[in-house]
C-alpha cells in the first residue's frame, strides 16, 4: 500500500496507473474509520485494477462553531484498516496542498444544498462538493463509492458528476449500523453512555415512521408530531430537523404515495448525529 502525502505525488501515480490501463476506485473519507467506511472500500475493491482511499478534514466544510479542531483521529489505525481492506494507496493531503493562500474557486449546486442539512449548514455542501471535484482531478477515479448515510451529500455529489460531466461512475453504499440501530459514525466517538442511549432515537424513529407508513399513514405530518414527540423523550436531544422528502429533490412531500425519503438531524448533548431511511407505501 502506498502511502502519498501530496497531490503531486497522488497524481503522478493515478497517471502512472492510467498509463498501464489500470481501472481506479475511489473512497474520499475523513478518517477515523469504522465498518461505514470499510465497506464502501470492500464494495469498490472487486470493481477496479486500484482502490484508493483519501483522508483529509477538509476544513471548508465545516462552519465556524463546528467540531473541525475537534475531529476524531487515529491514523494508525486507519492504516492498519485501509491495507487489510486492499487499498493500493492512500492520499494523505495537507490542508495547504488542497488550499494553498490565493485558493478562490467554490463550487455551487442551486437547490439540493439548500434542503435538510444544508439549512443549519449554510457553508457545508459548498465545501464538499468542492472538495469532492478537487480530490476526482487529483486521484482520476473510474468508480468513486459514497456512502448513504449521508444521503444529501451523495445525491449532491451524483447531480454534480452528471452536470460537470466528470466520468466518473458514482455509487452508493448503503448505511452499515451498530447491532442496536445506531449508524456508525466518526462522531459517535464523541458520546457519552447516557448519550449513546439517546442516540437511538434517531434510528428507532426512521424504523418508527416506516412503520406508520406500511400501517398506511400518508400524512408526513402526523408521523413527525408522533417521531418529535418520541426524541424528545430521549435526555439531551435537540431535533435540528425531520424532514419527509423527495429521495431525487429532497423536496418535502405532502402526502406519502410514492417511495420517499425520512431524513433527521439530531443533536445529543453536543454532538450533531444524522439518519435516513428510504421508505415505500404499501401497495
Ligand atoms: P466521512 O469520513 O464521515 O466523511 O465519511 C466518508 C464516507 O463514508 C462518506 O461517503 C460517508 O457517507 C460514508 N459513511 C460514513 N458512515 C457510514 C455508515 N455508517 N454507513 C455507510 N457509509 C458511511
Amino acid at each position: 500500500m502506498e502511502i502519498l502525502k501530496t497531490k503531486s505525488l497522488m497524481q503522478e501515480w493515478a497517471r502512472a496507473k492510467k498509463k498501464n490501463s489500470k481501472t481506479i476506485s475511489f473512497v474520499p473519507t475523513m478518517g477515523y474509520l469504522h465498518q461505514g467506511h470499510i465497506s464502501l472500500l470492500e464494495k469498490g475493491k472487486p470493481l477496479c485494477d486500484e482502490l484508493v482511499l483519501s483522508i483529509f478534514v477538509n476544513p471548508s466544510q465545516f462552519g465556524p462553531n463546528e467540531d473541525l479542531d475537534a475531529y476524531p483521529t487515529d491514523m494508525e489505525n486507519d492504516l492498519r484498516l485501509a491495507e487489510a481492506a486492499g487499498v493500493t494507496a492512500v492520499f494523505l493531503p495537507q490542508k495547504q496542498d488542497i488550499y494553498p493562500q490565493d485558493y478562490q474557486t467554490r463550487i455551487s449546486l442551486d437547490s439540493l444544498p439548500h434542503h435538510l442539512c444544508g439549512k443549519c449548514r449554510p457553508v457545508h455542501f459548498g465545501g464538499v462538493a468542492t472538495v469532492v471535484t478537487k480530490l476526482f482531478n487529483i486521484v482520476m477515479p473510474d468508480v468513486a463509492i459514497f456512502g448513504k448515510k449521508d444521503y444529501q451529500q451523495f445525491q449532491i455529489i451524483r447531480r454534480m458528476t452528471l452536470d460537470l460531466d466528470f466520468d466518473i461512475e458514482i455509487l452508493g453504499g448503503e448505511i452499515v449500523r451498530e447491532p442496536d440501530g445506531l449508524a456508525m459514525s466518526s462522531r459517535n466517538a464523541y458520546l457519552t453512555a447516557d448519550q449513546r442511549e439517546s442516540a437511538l432515537s434517531l434510528s428507532r424513529s426512521v424504523r418508527k415512521a416506516a412503520q406508520a407508513v406500511a400501517r398506511g399513514e400518508k400524512n408526513p405530518g402526523v408521523i413527525q408530531t408522533e417521531i418529535t414527540a418520541f426524541i424528545q423523550s430521549f435526555p439531551q436531544t435537540s431535533i435540528d430537523y425531520i424532514s419527509f422528502c423527495d429521495p431525487a429533490t429532497l423536496e418535502p412531500v405532502k402526502i406519502i404515495d410514492k417511495q420517499i425519503l425520512v431524513a433527521l438531524a439530531v443533536r445529543v448533548g453536543k454532538t450533531r448525529l444524522i439518519d435516513n431511511l428510504l421508505i415505500d407505501p404499501p401497495r
